[in-house]
């Protein structure tokens, strides 16, 4: 049986065993806009980033064209821990440059007789 989990939306396999979901990371892309957090579940920072990209990209495909974009990333819990601790904690913030390609996919369906020969039946 499969199902998603309500939390993290990843597809979760009753074979899997017990689910846990990955860490929350929260993603922006300044230069976009500085204002809203995406909220991602991701195994990574890269992942989460890629996962951002992807949703951002998904309505222009200008990455596809070979534009980029910065994202900011950061693991929700220490961002939290940051914000309030002003105590000289360093910003747990990492960085990436986000970028994309398109992969050519090729298919063949194989034309069998009875297609070639139209709708003559007898
Ligand atoms: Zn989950």
């Amino acid at each position: 049986m499969i199902d998603r989990c309500p939390k993290c939306k990843a597809w979760i396999y009753s074979y899997d065993g017990k689910h846990e979901c990955p860490p929350l990371w929260l993603v922006q892309c300044p230069e976009y806009d500085d204002e809203t957090w995406e909220e991602v579940y991701a195994v990574a920072a890269e992942y989460a980033a890629e996962k951002y990209a992807e949703d951002y990209d998904a309505d222009s495909h200008d990455m596809m064209c070979g534009e980029t974009i910065v994202v900011v990333v950061y693991l929700e819990e220490e961002y939290i821990a940051w914000r309030m601790d002003n105590t000289g904690i360093t910003d747990p913030v990492k960085t990436f440059t986000c970028s994309g390609e398109a992969v050519p996919t090729y298919t063949a369906e194989e034309i069998v007789e009875s297609d070639k020969a139209g709708d003559t039946d007898d």
